[in-house]
Order: C-alpha cells, then sequence, then structure tokens
C-alpha cells in the first residue's frame, strides 16, 4: 500500500507523461490578461503546461528550473502568413527554372529553423506544397521548426496571382487546371479543394486578387467570381477547412467576404464597406505591414523585381500601414501576419514594431500573434496563451516589449510542446 502511495505521489509530482520544469517569470504576458503579471511559475510537464501558480514555487526535489526572471515571458508567438519554403532574393523569378523542388526543400530546413528561434513555434503557411513535407519532417522531429497549418498550392484563376505559370513564355505556359490549383468555374473550385484534400493541406488560400509580387499586370483587380468563392469555401467547411483570402482591391474583398471567407490577407485598398462587411461576417485581417514595406523597397533595387512588377510594390507596400491604422481604429479582427518569405525569415518581429508605430498598443499587438492568431488558425485549445492545459510553446523576450515593442526582436528562450530549442545568457 505504501508502496502506491509513495508510486501516485510521483506521478503527481513529476507527471505521467514525461519530465516536470519550472519556469521562474519575471514578467508574464500570457495571452488573456490585459496586464503583466509578475514573479510567476509555469509548470510544465511533458508537452503541456500544467499550472501557472503566482510566486516562485519551490519544486519538488529533482525536478528542473529555468530561471526567467530577468525576462518577460509570453506565449510561442504566431505568425498567419508566411511562405517558409522561399525567401526573396534577385534571384527568385529565374530559380523556378534551375533548381528542383529537393534544393527548395532544403533551403526550407533552414527557414523553417530561423524562424522558430524567433519565438514563432506556429505558423500559417500560405502557399506551395513544399510546406506539406516540411510539416511533415518537423513533426517527426527530424528538423527543427514551427508548428505549421498548410495551404499547399494556393487557389487561383487563370493568369490570377497565383497561377504557377505567369510570366511564362507561351511555350512553357501550358494550361494548369484545378490539380495545379487553377480553377475557372464552381465545379473546378471544387475539384481543388477537394484535391488539397486528398493531398493533405490544412487550411485553404485563394487570391481573390491580383497581387504585386506576381509576374503579371495587374496587382489589385478582382479575379474570381463570387459564385467561384462561394464553391470553395462551402467545399472547403465539408473538409473543416478555413480559407485565407490574399486581396488588395476593395472589390474582390467584398466578393470574398460575403462568400464566407476566414481572412482576408493585405487588404491594402480596403474601402468602408470593406470594414463594414469585415465586421459584419466576423472575417480577420492579417495585415502584412512588413511584406508591403520590404517589397517597396526591393522595388528602389534596379533589377531586384521583374518590370512588371516594380509599379505594384511600389503603389501598393507603403499603403498597407495606413490601412491596418483605419482597420484597427474601426475594430476589425486583427491577427498579426507578416509575409515572412517576402522578406528574410526571423524576422517577423517587424510587425510588431509596424503595428505598435501605427497606433496599436504593443499589448494588442502581442495578443494579435498570441491569442487572436490562435483563433484565426482554429487552435485556441492547444496554443495561443499561458494556461493549464495548453502544449507548452513559452518564449521570453530580453527586457519589456510594452515599454519597448524592440525587444520582440531579441528572443532568448524558446520551448516548444516542452522541448526547449533556444536559451541564451540565463
Ligand atoms: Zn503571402
Amino acid at each position: 500500500m505504501k508502496k502506491l502511495f509513495t508510486l501516485l505521489f510521483s506521478i503527481v509530482s513529476y507527471g505521467a507523461f514525461g519530465q516536470t520544469t519550472y519556469l521562474y517569470c519575471g514578467k508574464l504576458i500570457d495571452g488573456l490578461s490585459a496586464t503583466a503579471q509578475q514573479e510567476v511559475t509555469i509548470v510544465v510537464d511533458g508537452n503541456k503546461i500544467i499550472e501557472v501558480q503566482k510566486g516562485y514555487q519551490t519544486p519538488p526535489s529533482g525536478v528542473a528550473v529555468i530561471d526567467l526572471k530577468k525576462n518577460t515571458v509570453m506565449p510561442g508567438l504566431i505568425d498567419s502568413h508566411v511562405h517558409i519554403t522561399s525567401e526573396t532574393s534577385k534571384n527568385r523569378y529565374t530559380e523556378g527554372f534551375t533548381l528542383n523542388t529537393e534544393d527548395f526543400a532544403f533551403r526550407s530546413v533552414g527557414y523553417a529553423e530561423r524562424t522558430l528561434l524567433a519565438g514563432f513555434t506556429t505558423v500559417r503557411d500560405l502557399g506551395g506544397s513544399i510546406a506539406l513535407g516540411l510539416r511533415n519532417a518537423i513533426n517527426g522531429g527530424y528538423i527543427k521548426g514551427p508548428r505549421i497549418i498548410a495551404a499547399g498550392k494556393i487557389i487561383s484563376t487563370t493568369g490570377g496571382h497565383g497561377d504557377p505559370t505567369n510570366g511564362y513564355n507561351h511555350e512553357l505556359m501550358g494550361d494548369p487546371d484545378a490539380k495545379d490549383g487553377v480553377i475557372n468555374s464552381p465545379d473546378e473550385a471544387r475539384k481543388a479543394v477537394r484535391q488539397h484534400y486528398k493531398e493533405g493541406v490544412d487550411v485553404i488560400k485563394i487570391t481573390a486578387t491580383g497581387g504585386v509580387l506576381s509576374n503579371a499586370k495587374d496587382g489589385a483587380g478582382a479575379q474570381f467570381t463570387e459564385d467561384e468563392i462561394k464553391a470553395i469555401v462551402s467545399t472547403a467547411k465539408d473538409y473543416g477547412f478555413k480559407v485565407a483570402a490574399h486581396a488588395h482591391g476593395a472589390e474582390g474583398m467584398k466578393r470574398a467576404i460575403r462568400a464566407g471567407v476566414t481572412s482576408i490577407e493585405h487588404g491594402t485598398f480596403m474601402d468602408d464597406e470593406v470594414i463594414r462587411l469585415m465586421k459584419q461576417y466576423g472575417t480577420y485581417y492579417v495585415p502584412t505591414i512588413t511584406a508591403g514595406k520590404s517589397t517597396a523597397d526591393s522595388a528602389k533595387i534596379p533589377g531586384y523585381y521583374p518590370p512588371l512588377v516594380v509599379p505594384k510594390a511600389l503603389e501598393t507596400g507603403p499603403k498597407i500601414q495606413a490601412t491596418f491604422t483605419k482597420a484597427y481604429k474601426a475594430g476589425v479582427k486583427i491577427a498579426f501576419g507578416t509575409d515572412a518569405g517576402v522578406y528574410a525569415h526571423g524576422k517577423n518581429y517587424k510587425e510588431f514594431e509596424y503595428m505598435v508605430e501605427a497606433g496599436m498598443p504593443p499589448m494588442e499587438s502581442i495578443k494579435a500573434a498570441t491569442v487572436s492568431a490562435a483563433d484565426l488558425l482554429g487552435v485556441s485549445d492547444k496554443v495561443g496563451s499561458i494556461e493549464k492545459g495548453k502544449l507548452a510553446d513559452i518564449i521570453a523576450v530580453d527586457g519589456d516589449p510594452l515599454q519597448d515593442i524592440k525587444v520582440m526582436g531579441k528572443v532568448q528562450f524558446v520551448m516548444k510542446e516542452g522541448k526547449v530549442y533556444k536559451s541564451v545568457s540565463l
């Protein structure tokens, strides 16, 4: 009997599923509270948070303590819009012809690790089939990276922003169809979503309007009929997929919102009617201010982008931050997203600075990247806050981001599902 008690005690103390760790947090932003808490202990057991207690609690003997007393601790960050399998460069438009899938895949291993070590423990990848394999390799423990919610191929219309053969010569262009994510009717839209289901995606991404970086003239016009988007959204629902809509122009956004998409990405030229519709439908806005600014900067470097892209980048990019201010002030739901890959991976934190500069208080910008992004991605039951029962995705920065948002770029500690990936100068 005594033996049984001892056994039960050890299960309670040390956890039934793995190693127990006590994290001493000088400041804690838990993703839920309006203010930071001082001197908190988080108890992690295996891959989960099992307790959050006031004060620095004394652990049972033999239990590891991680000292983050000088840091601000918060939930692992979530970037709702990345392209984790590519990164901007002058060669981006020719490499598609000269490199193989494996070349891109090996490169993305580094991008994934950089993203994780920058404190982003979850990302939503909005375009590209390589992300599916990358996701699986990370989940399988083969490589280090964030949890990936992957869209697979972008769904587009012929010549649309996500048509993979944009800018090719006519011989190479061919006629990509629903299998390649290119649709031109509600029937084909349904087929594309089902094909994505078959390929194992987690979310659907459409390009509701033209875009900046496609080698095509149009940057903002509507590129789907409302019926086509409705077919995508309703079929996506059958498989439990949410739909993210890339959009710059207002007409494309209106069609997408009315058709029931979950989020508008970029949203550059949104007008008052778009804002009204987003509030009515509860549509999330994922701003990607960083992408706007960095593409406008790159467009000034001669030869960096093809001639068709340059004017679009100069015209569209700088406008996103003002759109963000307008949408935020109007009360549109906002989830943090940066379009990483359009700029260098690992610099995702820049978005915090731009959001705060544009009028959002630091605490709200952190909530946009934790609890709100988790809601948008449909993973609120697992991540996005530091509370009992959630997965132990926990990061710490050097300093207080509520005083100086720039410290979001100084991530010193990264834990994902209870495993420590970064721990510097502690
Ligand atoms: Zn994007």
